[in-house]
């Protein structure tokens, strides 16, 4: 068994939705190569950190993200398998990427209880706290605010 500590920018661009880790960003990678009977165990863990846009309001994203991985690389043999020793190597770089890309988080949030956008100004309603209680937020619900029970004279009353 031997362990390796591995410092290497990613490659290229990884994920494709509204975060990813972008090309040339640090990975740190810890990572534990086992021999077992038929291949190489290879176990760890990377750190690093995606960026993009919050979901809701569009707001730059940075986070950090650590995710651990586990394959068996085979050795070359009769059947064919995605992972392979090949001239006594391992390649890491895909076991690696289909990590990061599957832990991104779908929706990506700047904050948990992010408010989004306002739906009339456009403006990120985090910036902007009490806007909230303002008026209602759709303009077809506005004449509603004027209108209260008291003025409905012409309402059947109940007995
Ligand atoms: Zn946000």
């Amino acid at each position: 068994m031997r362990e390796f500590t591995i410092d290497t920018p990613a490659p290229e661009k990884w994920g494709e939705g509204l975060v990813a880790v972008a090309g040339g960003e640090p990975l740190e990678l810890d990572v534990r190569a086992e021999s077992v009977h038929e291949g190489i165990l290879i176990s760890g863990s990377v750190e690093t950190e995606y960026t993009g846009i919050c979901g809701r309001c569009l707001t730059d994203i940075a986070e950090p993200l650590q995710v651990e991985f586990q394959e068996l690389f085979a050795y070359p043999g009769e059947e064919a398998t995605d992972f392979e020793v090949q001239d006594d190597h391992v390649d890491l770089e895909t076991l690696v990427r289909d990590a990061i890309v599957l832990s991104l988080p779908f929706q990506p949030v700047c904050q948990p209880d992010c408010p989004g956008l306002d739906a009339i100004t456009g403006e990120r309603l985090a910036d902007t706290p009490g806007e909230q209680q303002r008026t209602p937020s759709d303009p077809r619900w506005a004449a509603l605010q004027e209108y209260t029970p008291d003025h409905d004279d012409e309402a059947p009353r109940r007995a």
